[in-house]
């Protein structure tokens, strides 16, 4: 085997030396193939080895936690790079020997040869033996015409060819192990970064998918003409109003008997003259603006400390529009109430006019009805809100807008 190598070694540096640029076409393309077919084949050879050195625990001997890891130093390879090889090594020496042989006759490559042995197995474990080796020679000759990955979608239906009659059943299983993986492979990560917000990333199994689906997509909709945020900026608000309707539904599990809620902490005067900021009980900073904001919103119960840092009991009952008053207001509103804007009820706060940390009440006349995106559209902009000499709302847009500054109100529910 040495002595066998060393001469390919010596022979393929004479190739080294040779000079492609001198080949005639012809020669340059046979060259090529035969190039490919033996870098086959002596990986055909290094997969044996390594089946070896696997085999007889060469790795642990010299103090390795696995033939991978020892590879990984040895060959400087990546760990994933070593893993395969091990993998594939093990796969192969498992497999027909017709699987092998196409290999080190260089008729397939590496990857083609990682699908013919996969599929080979799974044919094996749902038909008979005989059916698995019908399975190469078929697989062997698609491998001539097909790369890998085409391969491998044609290999999910081979049981059509060389065993008609448990390819039903087999499809079925197929099916059910990949549910089982995407059960398995199912998880949300969410890294907190350092300045409180999240990096969120996952897979959705695919239930779990159309839920998300169902819930976000009407909601991340363009809610008029004055909306300029991105689809990514939509999604992210979508997701947050159906947390925020999941919060007020009060349905949550308690969180230690206390009712799941945002508590947002700030000083009086930081809420009555917008100064100074607040924090969430995560300890987040927040901006006045949002404080105020957040403030408004039944679903948010802040903890206003006074001067000496005291709790200051504002009145929960005078703050919040909840029940009967919500009521009244959706049969008034019957949705967001900004122009143009066509969200339900269920997803709108209940905005106080004039805020209630400036001594606005909590009653019919001081609120109007606003989705998430415009609520935080008010709090943040220059557009003012007020009853019209009706009852109902009508929003003055800022000067840049609008020069003549004309109130303008929702024409959407009043259609409805
Ligand atoms: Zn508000
Ligand atoms: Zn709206």
């Amino acid at each position: 085997m040495l002595e066998g190598l060393a001469q390919a070694e010596a022979a393929v540096a004479d190739c080294l030396d040779a000079s492609a640029w001198a080949l005639a076409e012809d020669d340059l393309v046979t060259a090529l193939d035969a190039a490919h077919r033996l870098e086959q084949r002596l990986a055909a050879v290094k997969l044996s080895l390594v089946r070896e050195v696997d085999g007889r625990g060469t790795a642990t001997a010299q103090g390795a936690s696995s033939t991978a890891v020892w590879l990984r130093d040895r060959l400087r390879l990546g760990v994933g790079a070593a893993r395969r090889l091990v993998e594939l090594a093990a796969m192969l020496d498992a497999a027909p020997a017709a699987v092998r042989d196409a290999l080190a006759d260089g008729v397939v490559d590496v990857e083609q040869v990682r699908v013919i042995a996969g599929t080979v197995e799974t044919v094996r474990t749902a038909a008979r033996a005989d059916a698995a080796d019908k399975a190469v020679g078929v697989l062997v000759d698609w491998a001539a015409q097909f790369d890998a990955t085409l391969l491998r979608r044609l290999g999910t239906r081979i049981l059509d060819h060389v065993a008609p009659e448990v390819a039903d059943a087999a499809a079925e299983a197929a099916l059910r192990a990949d549910e089982s993986r995407a059960a398995r492979d199912r998880h949300v990560t969410i890294s907190e970064q350092s300045d409180g917000r999240l990096r969120l990333t996952g897979i959705l199994d695919a239930e779990a998918a159309a839920v998300l689906r169902t819930a976000i997509d009407p909601l991340s909709a363009l809610t008029g003409p004055d909306d300029t945020r991105t689809a990514g900026q939509r999604r992210h608000d979508a997701l947050a109003d159906v947390c925020r309707l999941a919060l007020r539904g009060g349905e949550l599990p308690d969180h230690g008997g206390d009712p799941t809620q945002l508590v947002v902490t700030t000083s009086y005067d930081g809420l009555t003259r917008e100064l100074g900021a607040g924090a969430l009980d995560t300890g987040l900073q927040l901006t006045p603006e949002t404080v105020r904001r957040l403030a408004c919103d039944a679903a948010i119960l802040p903890t206003v400390l006074g001067g000496a840092g005291q709790p200051l009991d504002v009145g929960r009952q005078r703050r919040l529009i909840t029940g009967p008053l919500r009521r009244a207001l959706v049969l008034r509103d019957r949705g967001c109430a900004f122009p143009g804007c066509d969200r339900p009820p269920r997803w709108c706060d209940a905005h106080h006019i004039k805020h209630w940390a400036d001594g606005g009440d909590t009653s019919l006349t001081n609120a109007v009805l606003l989705c998430g995106h415009h609520h935080r559209h008010v709090h943040r902009s220059d557009w003012a809100v007020r009853l019209g000499g009706d009852g109902h709302p009508e929003f003055i847009p800022p000067a840049w807008l609008d020069p003549d500054q004309l109130p303008r109100r929702n024409q959407y529910h009043r259609r409805t």
